[in-house]
């Protein structure tokens, strides 16, 4: 992997604490392999949960100047950081497909996307407005102030193992917060390349602090019961956030959670079917499907359901699936042999209750790599398992539906409530349609609604908080009401 990085620099394999880049302390390391070749491409520090609860301590006396620090100074060294991931955005997307699969050009896409949250949130730190507000008495004068709450720990997955982090490091360090961030074990070097330039960009010491443990429970657990913490922020699937939420509960810890989704992708009778083949195919397949927004159950109306499918079909056959580093590769390997396993069980659910496989539907492929060729379902009903369990992999079950209510009805009928999409033309229905889909985002007519500008999460047991836009920062600022009598 060295050998095809610019600043072969980038690729660390020691855990960022407090400033210095340190071995574990029991000297232990672990393997990160790449799922197209399944060779491994780096042995990474695990350290200990003691390191751990130091990387906290000493957030905690860096963020007491950081957070003097005026919003555009902050802005300033943040700004650099994000120029930093920019210039090596190239490197950066190749270490990311090594860990990760993702082909190359969606990697480089996730480097911009991830420091545009950077660079989104540097220039909000200037932003961080208190209020006035009218007294209630003649000698009372009430303010507000906005001030960072303290230390923030992140948890976060391994489908974006850039942006998940940006997402949550940005608008934290341009509150004036310090962070401690746990990458997952299966994408850690993403994390470590971003504390290099984090480094380079003259982030002072301690601030942020990476570390790359294998021990997921015990380090969500010194996060939680470590009392310097004051804000856990997690990415990754609802059961964990569950068990999040459960710990942070004796310190009554702030909590931010992007869980798991379920999206539905509707189909209306009115929808330009070239552009939602077009959609499905971005939302579906991007990242393999493993990604938390990706369509898991696609609705077609009864009168286009069959044209639709043979397009759908057409369009998925032209997929090409290979190395994520090769050039021209549109699907990558999944992650790991489980998410080959759940790809398989959800299809062959759907098989015995009769639905029909019109795509794919056949083993992984032989040979090094986690390969699996994606599927088509026609037939999906309600009883299958997908329509209540994410999926995370390259399957598209088509449902059939009479009208809006019916498929309003199914669409909403899940625990989760993150991401869902349609494609209509009739303004009335695309308000009524908007508003009745119990989602924390809807995408109209489109299958891509990520960015930074706008707020992402969910509603229902998708999560707590949003991330992105201005109100991303808020979930590292306490409100502070000053009452002064005159
Ligand atoms: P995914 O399906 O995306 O892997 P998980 O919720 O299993 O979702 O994992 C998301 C992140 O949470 C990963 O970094 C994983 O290592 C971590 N994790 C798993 N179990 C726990 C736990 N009990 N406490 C804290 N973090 C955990």
């Amino acid at each position: 992997l060295k050998s095809l990085l610019k600043d072969p620099s980038l690729l660390a394999d020691k855990a960022f604490i407090a400033g210095e880049w340190v071995a574990s302390e029991t000297g232990a390391t672990y393997e990160v392999t790449n799922p197209a070749r399944g060779d491994v491409i780096a042995n990474v520090a695990d350290p200990t949960r003691a390191q751990v609860s130091y990387a906290i301590e000493k957030a905690a006396e860096a963020q007491k100047d950081w957070a003097s620090w005026t919003g555009k100074e902050r802005a300033a060294v943040l700004r650099r950081w994000f120029d930093l991931m920019m210039e090596n955005q190239d490197d950066l997307a190749t270490i990311l497909t090594a860990e990760q699969g993702k082909p190359l050009a969606e990697a480089k896409g996730e480097i911009a996307y991830g420091a545009s949250f950077v660079e989104f949130f540097a220039e909000e730190a200037k932003r961080i407005y208190g209020e006035t507000i009218p007294g209630h008495q003649r000698d009372k004068r009430i303010t507000v102030m906005k001030q960072p709450i303290g230390v923030a720990a992140s948890i976060t997955p391994w489908n974006f193992p850039n942006a998940m982090i940006t997402r949550k490091v940005g608008p934290a360090l341009a509150a004036g917060c310090g962070f401690v961030a746990r990458p997952s074990e299966l994408t850690p070097l993403s994390a470590l390349a971003l504390g290099v330039l984090a480094e380079r960009a003259g982030l002072p010491k301690g601030i942020l602090s990476i570390v790359p443990t294998t021990d997921a429970p015990g380090t969500g657990q010194e996060f939680c019961e470590n009392p310097t913490v004051r804000k856990i922020t997690f990415t990754g699937s609802t059961n964990v956030g569950r068990i999040l939420l459960r710990q942070a509960a004796d310190q009554v810890m702030k909590c931010s959670m992007e869980l798991g989704g379920n999206a539905p992708f509707i189909v209306f009778d009115d929808a330009d079917l070239d552009a939602a083949v077009e959609g499905a195919i971005m939302c579906k397949f991007r990242n393999n499907g493993q990604t938390c927004v990706c369509a898991n159950r696609i609705y077609v109306q009864d009168g286009v359901y069959d044209a639709f499918a043979e397009k759908l079909k057409a369009a998925v056959e032209k997929l090409k699936m290979g190395d994520g580093l090769e050039a021209g590769t549109d699907l990558g390997p999944l992650i790991n042999d489980n998410a080959i396993k759940k790809v398989q069980e959800h299809v062959a659910d759907a098989t015995a209750k009769g639905a029909k496989v019109i795509l794919g539907g056949g083993d992984p492929m032989q040979g090094p790599g986690n390969f699996l060729p994606p599927t088509i379902v026609t037939g999906a009903t309600n009883d299958m398992l997908f329509a209540t369990d994410e999926t995370f992999g390259p399957l598209a079950p088509l449902f059939r539906f009479k009208d809006e209510d019916e498929v309003i009805a199914m669409a909403n009928d899940t625990i989760f409530g993150l991401a869902s999409y349609f494609y209509a033309k009739d303004l009335s229905r695309v308000y009524k349609v908007a508003e009745a889909l119990e989602y924390g985002i809807v995408g109209v007519n489109t299958g891509i609604i990520s960015t930074e500008v706008a707020p992402f999460g969910g509603v229902k047991q998708s999560g707590l908080g949003r991330e992105g836009s201005h109100h991303g920062i808020e979930e590292y600022l306490e409100m502070k009401y000053v009452c002064i009598s005159v």
